[in-house]
């Protein structure tokens, strides 16, 4: 930073805004956007910001300009002149730090908008209020509203220098020295005809309590002073500083006596979304550690349009004093879905990133709030399945990350856990693990799932029709992220969880010993020619071909080898694998077919039978298709017009 030398410069110098500064600028001035009023809770947001960090500055520095100065924000209206001033008592910015801050993209959410804006723009969405009031532009939102702002400001370090800024948002802006004795930044709006409202009090006042309410600092507002009673009103027209938020820590409140109203607007500060919370855990704790919390969980993973913000985290207080924002390791990464406020009497000041190992306190918050998160999970489950079925739709991915990468979290979310079944009435039906195990057949000792990538794709696999017939229970695992899961979550209750193509089931012994040869097969003799005759076609593409005990309807199926990777492994590498290689399997075939019947009885009249060996290729890449496995079904296209090309003459003879 080039400080020194431009902070002694007496007259102000003119800079030009960063090219992708000057764009969110042209978009924000021409915005004929109805919610502008959130500037000012932009501005509001970053003076209580600048309050926290001079809070925390004093802690741990004794050289500190202005100690005794009471830490607020002051709101100041001019209608006649048409500005609005806010002032703060925070830590203040030297000149070199306004162009730093001011000046620069890399500062603010001003990058994501742009982002944002692009891609609405290749959407062909127009650029809406979600747009502007999710991304927090910050400090340029200003310029929705303002024809020129200065920003006054004195840095909290003692031989700093005060400085002024000052733009009308049009390529440029002026920094340079200024006269401001006291800590602290002013901005000062003059504001534009149209956005004339924002200099009456009584807007701004609302405003405040819409946006600001909890602030942690009091924010006074300049008004008049209402007429006092009984004596003559010779105070009339006389103005004073009036407080208008409510500066509470609603977290260290007793749930019982908190209004929904409140949380409900805590909630929209804290996070900026405007719809309501899908679940609210208000909790505290006072052994083995004391804190209190207030989390949230959205109605919708992508209120912020980006899904799941890169800066997530709790906001983490110490004795009410905001010591990180964003803080990661208060929570596992999985359930980086949650937001909300923890704030603990035991917490040290100093807790950053490096000191969480060092700091068994916080590794026994993250345990205590893991195991409330998931059983008020489970209770919302229980007691309300439409509002659960919603969070599973919006964050059942996160659970299942959860059961992924983190093992210990098992027992604790596995049974958040929900699946689409062969028992189900549809798509929208959505089993437990626990539903499954109650009820299973009295002698099956595995739970079953089938793998695939649609619900409608899957629930027609030949793998079911043996369960199907025998009315076992499928579970249908259709999410990309389910392959993961199944990595690491192999059983339930002491029941293994087993792919339904696997070749060795050990299936219900009642079921099995029921699997008497039905009517018509072909003979043996002729069956193994015809597995020959496949094995010879198929050659290196399949480990081998074998008949089917399970199969009733469907011609045949791949399952897998003994040893070899799983399909969820398969459908994994699949994923993340650009060389994919379609694995090899054992093709199964169902002597009992009347297609494969069919087969049969040509290769028996004439084994130089022109449709035999087409016929064999198209099942096995049919079986592929089932698998989700094919790498390219448009290839087979051609064959499927030869065979019915075949099957049309035929008709026509
Ligand atoms: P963000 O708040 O996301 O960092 P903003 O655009 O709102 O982005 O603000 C940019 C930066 O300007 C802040 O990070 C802060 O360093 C500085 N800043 C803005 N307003 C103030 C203020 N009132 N006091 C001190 N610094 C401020
Ligand atoms: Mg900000």
């Amino acid at each position: 930073m080039a400080k020194k030398k431009s902070e002694k410069e007496t007259s102000p110098t003119q800079i030009e805004f960063q090219a992708e500064i000057q764009k969110v600028l042209d978009i924000l001035i021409h915005s004929l956007y109805t919610e502008r009023e959130i500037f000012l809770r932009e501005l509001l947001s970053n003076a209580l910001d600048a309050l926290h960090r001079i809070q925390f500055e004093m802690l741990t520095n004794r050289n500190v300009l202005d100690e005794g100065a009471e830490l607020a924000v002051y709101l100041e209206t001019d209608e006649a002149h048409r500005t609005l001033t806010i002032r703060d008592t925070g830590i203040g910015m030297t000149q070199a730090e306004m162009v730093e801050n001011l000046g620069t993209i890399a500062r603010s959410g001003a990058q994501q908008f742009l982002q944002a804006i692009q891609k609405a723009d290749e959407k062909g969405q127009t650029i809406t209020a979600d747009i502007i009031g999710q991304f927090g532009v910050g400090f340029y939102s200003v310029f929705m509203v303002a024809e020129e702002v200065t920003v006054a400001s004195r840095s909290y370090r003692p031989e700093a220098e005060a400085a002024v800024w000052q733009s009308g948002g049009q390529g440029t802006y002026t920094v340079g020295p200024a006269n401001k004795p006291d800590r602290g930044t002013t901005i000062t709006i003059k504001l534009k005809e149209d956005a004339k409202e924002f200099a009456q009090p009584y807007r701004v006042r609302q405003i405040v309590k819409t946006h600001s309410d909890f602030g942690a600092f009091p924010i006074y507002l300049k008004e008049e002073k209402p007429p006092a009673e009984g004596k003559e009103d010779k105070d009339e027209g006389k103005t004073e500083f009036v407080q208008v938020n409510q500066q509470t820590a609603l977290w260290r409140e007793s749930p019982r006596e908190v209004e929904e109203e409140k949380y409900k607007s805590f909630y929209q500060q804290l996070t900026l979304d405007f719809g309501d919370p899908l679940l609210r855990l208000h909790t505290s704790a006072d052994a083995p550690v004391q804190f209190y919390a207030l989390l949230f969980v959205s109605s919708k993973r992508d209120y912020r349009i980006f899904g799941i913000k890169e800066d997530y985290g709790i906001k983490l207080y110490s004795r009410k004093i905001l010591i990180r924002e964003n803080f990661k390791e208060l929570l596992p990464k999985y359930l980086r879905f949650i937001e909300g406020v923890v704030d603990s009497e035991d917490l040290p000041l100093n807790v950053s990133r490096e000191t969480v190992q060092t700091t068994p306190l916080l590794a026994k918050i993250k345990s205590v709030l893991v195991r409330r998160i998931a059983s008020e999970l489970e209770k919302l489950a229980e007691d309300k399945p439409e509002t659960y079925r919603t969070f599973w739709r919006e964050f059942g991915g996160f659970i299942k990350e959860g059961i992924a990468t983190e093992p210990d979290s098992h027992d604790k979310f596995v049974d958040l856990l929900r699946f689409q079944s062969s028992q189900g009435t549809g798509k929208d039906d959505w089993m437990s693990l626990a539903q499954y195990a109650g009820r299973m057949k009295r002698d099956q000792n595995e739970i079953y799932y089938i793998l695939g990538d649609d619900y409608d794709v899957i629930s027609r696999s030949p793998h079911l029709e043996y369960f199907k017939k025998h009315d076992i229970e499928v579970l249908y695992l259709t999410d990309p992220m389910d392959s993961f899961m199944l990595v690491s979550l192999n059983e339930y209750q002491g029941k293994s969880l087993k792919n339904v193509d696997d070749a060795g089931l050990d299936l219900p012994a009642e079921e099995k010993t029921e699997e008497t040869e039905p009517e018509a097969t072909i003979p043996t003799g002729l069956f193994e020619a015809l597995v020959s005759r496949f094995r010879e076609v198929l050659g290196e593409r399949v480990t081998d071909v074998r008949e089917s005990k399970i199969l009733t309807d469907s011609p045949c199926r791949l399952v897998n080898p003994p040893g070899a990777m799983n399909t969820g492994m398969q459908r994994v590498q699949r994923l993340l694998d650009k060389d994919y290689q379609i694995p090899k399997k054992i093709l199964e075939i169902n002597r009992h077919s009347g297609l494969i019947q069919n087969i049969s009885a040509r290769l028996a009249a004439n084994t130089e039978d022109e449709l035999i060996n087409p016929l064999i290729e198209q099942l096995f890449e049919s079986a592929l298709v089932e698998e989700g496995i094919h790498p390219n079904p448009a290839e087979m296209i051609p064959r499927i017009q030869q065979l019915m090309e075949a099957a049309a003459k035929m008709q026509g003879m």
